[in-house]
């Protein structure tokens, strides 16, 4: 078997990781996770597979395990979420990469960081290939996430050139789908949920500003097809480059639901990343990745997905 180690194991990218790590069947998965924002009903089904464990765990405190590989995942990856506690945010993405480097190092594991666009802040450039540098504000709101996976990435790169651990970072562009929580205050969940209830669709700022978004089925693949190539560390753009204003995603939401919500504005919080959309290139001729799911058709599952959902609870804002 092979042992694979999953932070963030609870959350939403990594609940849909571990199902299809596990549905290969030659995998042992240890999902770690402090279920800061994710939850064990994203698990609960998994648990019951004898090739899966849960540890409750901190990844900002050393974790000890023998496995081969680690997908570090474990970071809250909402605005509202990891502005909540900056201080934690930051400590999680730089105390968790180096305890995980730490722990590749120690058994010989190959590692994987999720990294994030956010690592190219604002960006001057458009479409961001991974050659861009990045416009990041270093004393923002946005900074402890930003900064926290901008240092993860730096100490793969110091891990990998002073003790040679074999790594693997990909820059995740916004992803979406079914699981995602509705009170995670994203935008896709947040359009959704309040869409689905007939209450106000909350556009911050004109609704102008663009994001690319790609369904967690390819995001998926992506990331496990980055992990299995040999002789590349990264990083690799994953995201889906079709991109949409928030207005746009506003209206199409609206019709897929047959809502009557009215769109209103909010303001637009600090440092709001203007536009974003990946350049795929590297990911298309290294790992033969292309994400073939479109917005309407991946919002189709995502809107399947909340409305069956009980409860949708209230939506979380900024
Ligand atoms: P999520 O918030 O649903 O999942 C993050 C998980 O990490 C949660 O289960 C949370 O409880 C756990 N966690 C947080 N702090 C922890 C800690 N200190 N110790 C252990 N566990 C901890 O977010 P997600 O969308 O699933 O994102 C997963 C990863 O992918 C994150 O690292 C995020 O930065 C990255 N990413 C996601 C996106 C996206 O659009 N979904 C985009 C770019 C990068
Ligand atoms: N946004 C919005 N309304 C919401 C939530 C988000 O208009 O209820 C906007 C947000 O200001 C940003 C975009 O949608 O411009 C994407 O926000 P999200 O929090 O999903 O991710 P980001 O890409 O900003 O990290």
């Amino acid at each position: 078997m092979n042992r694979i180690l999953v932070t963030g194991g609870a959350g939403f990218l990594g609940s849909h990781l571990c199902e299809r790590l596990l549905e290969d069947g030659k995998n042992f998965v240890i999902c770690v996770d402090n279920l800061y924002t994710g939850s064990m009903n994203n698990i609960l089904y998994l648990n019951k597979n004898p090739n899966f464990e849960f540890i409750r765990h901190d990844v900002t405190q050393p974790l000890y395990v023998e496995v081969d590989q680690i997908y570090n995942l474990a970071c809250p990856a909402s605005p509202a979420h990891y502005q909540k506690n900056p201080i934690k945010t930051a400590k999680t993405s730089v105390l968790g990469a180096i305890h995980m480097l730490g722990l590749a190092k120690r058994v010989g594991a190959r590692i994987l960081q999720a990294s994030t666009s956010e690592v190219y802040g604002d960006p001057s450039v458009h479409p961001q290939p991974e050659s861009y540098h990045g416009n990041v504000n270093t004393t923002g709101i946005r900074s402890c996430y930003d900064e926290g996976k901008r240092m993860a990435e730096t100490l793969f790169f110091d891990y990998h050139r002073q003790n040679a651990v074999d790594i693997r970072v990909i820059r995740i562009f916004n992803t979406y789908g079914p699981r995602m929580d509705p009170a995670d205050g994203r935008v896709v969940s947040n359009f959704i949920v309040q869409a689905l209830k007939n209450n106000d669709i909350t556009i911050y700022g004109s609704g102008e500003q663009t994001r690319s978004f790609c369904y967690v089925d390819d995001l998926i693949d992506g990331m496990i097809r980055m992990m299995e190539c040999k002789g590349i560390t990264g990083p690799v753009n994953l995201g889906n480059p079709a991109e949409f204003t928030m207005m746009e995603l506003a209206e199409m939401i609206i019709r897929m639901t047959k809502s009557s919500s009215r769109i209103v504005h909010m303001p637009l919080p600090d440092d709001d990343p203007v536009k974003r959309k990946p350049v795929i290139d590297l990911a298309q001729k290294d790992l033969g990745w292309m994400p073939s799911v479109t917005l309407e058709q991946g919002l189709r599952e995502t809107i399947r997905y909340f409305r069956s959902i009980e409860r949708l609870g209230k939506t979380c804002e900024r």
